[in-house]
């Protein structure tokens, strides 16, 4: 990229500063990448095609503004989008716009669907004020909190409800760890689609309803009837792709119903515990369906976001929370929300029935017996054991205070697997090691992660450690 490209962009970012507000600023603008600058041509990268239909729909005037004002009057703005960041083994994809005939949406055309295969003939339709779409009504974008993790996967949420078929996010695909609130979105659009437009027919599925569903209807050779259920859908949510792996048969038929749903403009929404380029044993073109329309990650919450769940939870149950507890819970819980809820549950327990307060001390408690539950086969004990015989040290060095290299390598080592393995906080790993604190935990995360790179030998142990544990978890 040349420097003129930069200090014209950098004079846009100025302007275009000064017309929004900050938020907006550091989510829609600071992630663009100017790329090129040919006299009145500015060309600029966004990450996805829902960014870039994002800055269209909300920002033109501005960045119109700020365009015209650096360039001059006949400055223009060109998009490259990037609709595949690529991995290690294929490059990154990009779309630019517009193209010859303005905007291009990104329908695809359809060689490979099988159309006419499995046209629903006879069927009895469905009334979609009387088919249950499985939705739990308590998820909804009401209580969804907003946070930098989880921003642009409720904002393509939002804009799907509001328009269902009709943007280009179709596929919604949403993807992210256990518990930072995958399925509460996708049902809080499907129950927002089915509050604003009561003639949709809404269908949440996860993988385990659709599979046993598509079993039942192969031994009952019921399938012409499964399809044609599954193809009256509006709306239709598949939570947890990712069990689909390995299925063939499955694969096929959902290749089939997301097919015919999409080429008649129906909406599909899917989640994963992975981007799609990551996902193992799927039909190379059923993932390639995937990546049409928008994919979009939700993030572990940083603390702000967990504080404020915590509160909002709080709150709607009518309870108030100090805010030490709260904030203790926010930076203690760091396994994931399921585990929060399960936290804040038992608290609101001890509050409500047992007619506690809810102090710090209440709060430690019911932190220390949920913590216990959610321990793996796995536990520290085990770690500490497994990993101080491997380097021949003693069981008590790993908690004692020796700062030897050839103790210290091996409690960081056995802290670094506690991570991994347990569900423990880092505040309860530093505990379990004689009671050190929770950045001692981190530096020594940060140092086996430093080691491995630079050290074969030492790498090598942590795999053949890590192959220990494993084949103690799969036994
Ligand atoms: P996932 O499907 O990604 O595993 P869930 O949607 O089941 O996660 O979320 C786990 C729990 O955390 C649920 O109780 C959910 O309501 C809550 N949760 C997750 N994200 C949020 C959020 N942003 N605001 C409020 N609650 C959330
Ligand atoms: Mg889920």
């Amino acid at each position: 990229m040349e420097v003129a490209t930069t200090a014209v962009w950098t004079d846009c970012l100025e302007i275009i500063k000064e017309n929004v507000d900050e938020q907006s600023f550091n989510t829609w603008f600071k992630p663009i990448v100017p790329v090129r600058n040919d006299g009145d041509v500015l060309t600029i990268q966004v990450p996805s095609q829902f960014f870039y239909e994002w800055l269209e729909e909300n920002y033109v005037p501005v960045l119109k503004k700020a365009v015209r004002t650096v360039l001059g009057e006949n400055g223009r703005l060109e998009y490259s989008v990037v609709v595949d960041s690529g991995n290690q083994m294929s490059p990154p994809v990009t779309v630019n716009y517009p193209n010859g005939n303005g905007i291009k949406k990104n329908t695809p055309t359809n060689g490979t669907s099988h159309h006419s295969e499995y046209s629903p003939f006879a069927y009895k339709a469905l009334d979609p004020r009387t088919v249950n779409s499985r939705l739990n009504p308590n998820y909804l974008f009401d209580n969804f909190v907003e946070g930098d993790c989880n921003r642009l996967a409720r904002s393509a949420g939002v804009a799907v409800a509001k328009k269902p078929g009709t943007t280009s996010f179709n596929p919604l695909m949403l993807y992210g760890g256990v518990g930072v609130g995958k399925t509460h979105l996708v049902q809080a659009i499907g129950n927002e689609i089915k509050k604003n437009m009561p003639d949709k027919v809404v269908l949440y599925v996860d993988q385990n309803d659709f599979t046993n569903q598509f079993l039942n209807a192969l031994q009952n050779l019921k399938m012409q009837e499964f399809q044609n259920f599954y193809l009256q859908v509006d709306l239709l949510i598949l939570d947890d792709v990712q069990f689909l792996a390995g299925r063939e048969k499955t694969q096929e038929i959902f290749f089939n119903i997301f097919n015919q749903l999409h080429q008649s403009g129906k909406q599909i929404i899917m989640t994963s515990d992975c981007p799609p380029r990551d996902l193992k044993g799927f039909q190379e073109r059923l993932l390639s369906r995937f990546k049409w329309g928008l994919t979009a990650d939700l993030q572990e919450p940083d603390f702000e976001t967990k504080l404020a769940i915590i509160n909002n939870k709080m709150q709607s149950d009518g309870i108030e929370i100090p805010t030490e507890v709260a904030e203790y819970l926010a930076y203690s819980v760091d396994t994931n929300l399921r585990d929060m809820e399960g936290v804040l549950n038992s608290l609101l327990f001890h509050a409500t029935l047992l007619k506690r307060n809810i102090d710090l001390d209440l709060a430690k408690e019911v932190l220390k017996n949920i913590i216990k539950e959610i321990q793996s086969d796995v536990s520290v004990d085990y770690i500490q054991k497994t990993v101080a015989d491997y380097f021949k040290v003693e069981m008590e060095q790993m908690k004692g205070k020796v700062k030897k290299r050839e103790i210290v390598i091996p409690r960081q080592t056995a802290m670094y697997f506690c991570k991994r393995y347990t569900q423990l906080t880092l505040a309860l790993i530093g505990e379990n090691f004689g009671g050190r604190d929770h950045s001692t935990v981190i530096h020594a995360l940060e140092s086996v992660e430093d080691m491995m790179k630079v050290d074969p030998n030492f790498k090598n142990s942590v795999d053949e450690l890590t192959k220990k544990f494993k084949s103690r978890m799969s036994a």
